[in-house]
């Protein structure tokens, strides 16, 4: 149902058209969709994606958003509450020796949480793909249930803390958290980690004002480090590289995950889009690219490459990745130091990168000289 959902908005947003009204209908006959033809993969299936009334096919897109988001939504509670994938301690929940139990309360927050980022991230995707844009309504929204999430779940939520202190023997109040011995020894919860370790004193763990604190900085790093690669890379390319739609979708991200997540999202995702691409290229014959978009006759080269796809899938594989990312980055991430010669290198990088690419790049036609 939810999968059935985002159709609406894949279709809809992007034509700036009320998501709310009309009802479904057909795109060709504008007949409303019955109520039984409308129930997610089994209507798509049976009428075999053609409208009962004018027999319009419908893209297939329909049936893979609403099978995807439902394996997503199994994937997400199988790992995040069967599985305890993230080995939140205050999550044990043990579904093989009592499989009639029910999932303890914070399992379904932390579920329906994470899920909502899941289903902006396929919905942004989606678009992404077809239209080339990211409407800023999904990552807008998704910022605004991120950061009160995140308020109302504030690390190491739903592990106790006593006194604002985190109840993990392992971390003793005011250790740097960079040093070796305390790697992986984080406890995570619903919000992955605290934005700097050992938290400060004017936000203590468990508090309201830490959890805000989280989402806001990783809602703010996330759309800087795309902000910042972009300026650098085209300063350096000479062209337009990426949308801030990237921007803002790992703006949302942040809110989510915090910040840590966010940053090493970009470079993953940059890796996820390359190898998507290299697929879609070996194993799609490449369609006439349409030179504007079915928008209203808008210009499609606002980007070159739909990055969101890739971006999306960098979120969920650093975010799934964490167990093994987390405890290896952990140095960096809480040492300030660390951090500033990480952000000088990484622009330094990324600038000569667009340098090299524009001279190996085909020189670019002469302007067309004035008559
Ligand atoms: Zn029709």
């Amino acid at each position: 149902m939810v999968g059935s959902f985002l159709n609406v908005l894949i279709a809809r947003l992007p034509l700036e058209k009320s998501i709310i009204w009309p009802s479904s209908r057909c795109f060709s006959c504008y007949q409303p969709i019955r109520l039984r033809d409308n129930i997610p993969i089994i209507g798509y299936l049976r009428l075999r994606g053609k409208c009962r009334n004018c027999g319009a096919t419908f893209s297939a897109r329909y049936l893979w958003i609403e099978v995807g988001t439902g394996v997503a939504f199994l994937a997400l509670f199988a790992l995040e509450v069967l599985a305890n994938w993230q080995s939140i301690p205050a999550m044990k929940f043990d579904v093989l020796s009592a499989p009639s139990a029910i999932p303890p309360k914070q399992c379904i927050f932390l579920f329906c949480y994470h899920a909502f980022l899941l289903s902006c991230l396929i919905a942004a995707a989606a678009i992404d793909v077809e239209h080339r844009i990211i409407p800023p309504m999904i990552p807008y929204v998704g910022l605004v249930v991120g950061i009160v999430g995140g308020a109302l779940m504030p690390w190491p939520w739903p592990n106790p803390t006593a006194m604002g202190i985190v109840n993990a023997p392992e971390l003793p109040p005011g250790s740097p958290w960079s040093l070796s011995e305390f790697w992986g020894k984080i406890p995570v919860g619903v919000q992955m980690w605290p934005f700097y370790g050992p938290t400060f004193e004017f936000a203590p763990p468990g508090t309201i004002r830490l959890g805000l604190l989280n989402g806001i900085i990783g809602a703010l790093a996330g759309s800087l480090v795309v902000r910042l690669v972009k300026g650098l890379f085209e300063l350096g390319f000479g062209r337009e590289a990426m949308g801030l739609g990237d921007a803002d979708l790992l703006m949302m991200a942040g809110a989510f995950l915090g910040w840590q997540i966010a940053v090493l999202s970009l470079f993953l995702g940059a890796g996820a889009a390359l190898v998507l691409k290299i697929l879609t290229t070996i194993f799609m014959r490449s369609p006439a690219e349409p030179t504007t978009s079915p928008v209203g006759g808008e210009p499609m080269n606002r980007r070159e490459l739909p990055f969101g796809p890739g971006l999306a899938l960098g979120v969920v594989l650093t975010w799934f990745g964490w167990p093994w990312i987390g405890p290896g980055t952990q140095y960096i991430f809480f040492d300030g130091t660390i951090v500033a010669l990480c952000v000088i290198v990484m622009c330094v990088v990324i600038l000569a990168a667009g340098l090299l690419l524009r001279r190996s790049d085909t020189p670019e036609p002469a302007p067309a000289v004035k008559a």
